[in-house]
């Protein structure tokens, strides 16, 4: 079975002082959205990016903007990503709030809606939230720093996601430690 593939790049391997040739760079290697990783020193030890670079890199490309939520209130911040013209905001259901709350202010404002799973949480928290979600991002290296390795046990998690998703049009996002090897097998 054969599926369209998007591939996200994250911009957290950019080099910062560069971040609009960066993006330009990554849409004529193909790339089909920027992955923003947002981090709050909270939610994970790691401090990234926020709102306003979102804003910055919305007046440079047109790529789609997938901004990952790596935060502990999620709700708090969702009006200023939407702000920044964010295309996709996902947070992690781990994080504080009510997710359909959360998911219906993100639609509200006009983008699409993601949940996301550490590695440790059981995919069973993401199938009750299907309905309101447009993507089910699985991690497949625990949040917060990169450079780790593709877990690939992981596998279990996405075929059960795959076959509760069916028919319906929910993207299933792979996020971690992928390589021209690693993808494969994602
Ligand atoms: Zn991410």
């Amino acid at each position: 079975m054969s599926r369209p593939v998007a591939i996200a790049p994250s911009i957290l391997s950019s080099d910062f002082a560069r971040l609009a040739d960066e993006a330009q760079r990554m849409k004529e290697c193909g790339a089909d959205w920027l992955h923003v990783d947002v981090m709050d020193g909270h939610f994970v030890p790691n401090l990234t990016i926020g709102a306003p670079v979102v804003k910055s890199l919305r007046a440079v490309t047109d790529l789609f903007l997938d901004c990952h939520l790596m935060i502990s209130e999620p709700a708090r911040y969702v009006p200023d990503f939407l702000a920044a013209g964010a295309d996709g905001i996902t947070f992690h259901v781990e994080s504080e709030g009510d997710p359909r709350e959360i998911a219906a202010a993100i639609k509200a404002g006009g983008a699409r809606v993601g949940i996301a799973l550490k590695p440790g949480t059981p995919v069973e928290a993401a199938l009750e939230l299907l309905e309101v979600v447009d993507m089910v991002l699985i991690m497949t290296v625990e949040p917060g720093f990169g450079g780790q390795s593709y877990m690939a046990e992981m596998a279990p998690k996405l075929e059960a996601l795959r076959e509760a998703i069916g028919e319906r049009e929910i993207d299933v996002q792979v996020d971690g430690g992928l390589n021209p090897e690693t993808v494969k097998h994602a």
